[in-house]
């Protein structure tokens, strides 16, 4: 099986994105790039050097659904005439381009974030819409835990490795224990378990982390020999990283519950003291990850926490 990388540019902080094009019948990409002009101009460039067009795609494959990976599913679908659209039905609200804001909206509240600063995360976020299209529930095909995506010669194995975002999906393929893993893991910096409401009861928060450590446990469990990221460079040592991931998390761990003083602090608090600097985009994702670290500490018994005023108030333990 050809697993083609192309490298697109993206107008994110996080740099170029990774798609990959899997060069045999029929012809799938997994993620798109961002919807600019400047990234299609970079994935026909890609698919011309591998010999192709955009309207030969068959099938196109997305790991989740942040606006760098998702973003020209719709324009490629509609280029390539019959390809069909495959992603996760937990990527709710993405997927069809709206923030399901209103639970976004408690969620933030709950971790104490102010008013004012909600809006201006209301503002950016429609500012990414652009940069994505959305889909309908009848325009796309659920991607499947233990699924698989047929090929001429083989076949890629469905893997719903959620943390990330709710509906993240990796797909292994057996023969050579390759891994593509879009956000889930990535060479030079912790992806962020992102703050999101949990696809089946949405006034509930979705348990990012956990679910994130049992996805990392479960792809080591391939024993991979090679892992495909949705940005940098290619993982051949997983399991040196998998391993730096679990020290980080738990240096990030023993940060936050050190910083909680014994009168308690909310999530927002604790991301300010943890990233001062953050802003924009930065502000959501510094939030998400106190969060995602306060949530775990607290299942684990670590810390407590009691609801002020719809807010959560995180304490140590007596
Ligand atoms: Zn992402
Ligand atoms: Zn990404």
């Amino acid at each position: 099986m050809r697993v083609v990388p192309i490298s697109l540019p993206t107008p994110f902080y996080i740099g170029p994105v990774n798609v990959y094009l899997i060069a045999e019948d029929p012809l799938t990409i997994i993620d798109t790039g961002p919807k600019t002009k400047e990234t299609v101009e970079a994935l026909r460039a890609g698919l011309r050097n591998a010999g192709y067009l955009v309207s030969d795609l068959r099938r196109i494959v997305l790991t989740h659904a942040h606006e760098d990976h998702c973003g020209l599913a719709r324009s490629l679908r509609d280029e390539a005439k019959n390809a069909e659209v495959f992603v996760h039905n937990w990527e709710t609200g993405h997927r069809h381009s709206r923030l399901e804001y209103e639970e976004h909206r408690m969620l933030l509240v709950r971790a104490g974030v102010p008013d004012t600063e909600i809006e201006r995360m209301r503002g950016l976020y429609e500012y990414m819409r652009r940069y994505a299209d959305s889909f309908g529930d009848d325009e796309y095909t659920s991607l499947w835990d233990e699924g698989e995506l047929e090929f001429e010669s083989g076949s890629l194995r469905i893997l719903h490795t959620p943390g990330h975002t709710p509906g993240s999906c990796s797909f292994l393929r057996e023969a050579d224990r390759t891994i593509i893993a879009g956000d889930c893991v990535l060479k030079r910096i912790t992806p962020n378990p992102v703050l999101s409401p949990d696809p089946i009861d949405p006034t509930r928060r979705f348990p990012s982390l956990a679910e994130y450590l049992v996805s990392l446990a479960r792809l080591r469990s391939f024993s991979p020999t090679l892992v495909y990221g949705g940005h940098g460079e290619p993982i051949h040592d997983y399991e040196e990283l998998f391993h730096r991931y679990f020290r980080a998390f738990q240096d990030r761990q023993a940060q936050v519950i050190g910083l909680i003083p014994k009168l308690g602090m909310t999530a927002w608090d604790v991301a300010l003291k943890m990233f001062p600097q953050a802003d924009d985009v930065h502000r959501f994702l510094s939030v998400s990850e106190a969060v995602a670290h306060l949530d775990l500490a607290q299942t684990e018994g670590k810390i407590a926490f009691e609801l002020k005023d719809q807010t959560e108030v995180y304490k140590p333990l007596s």
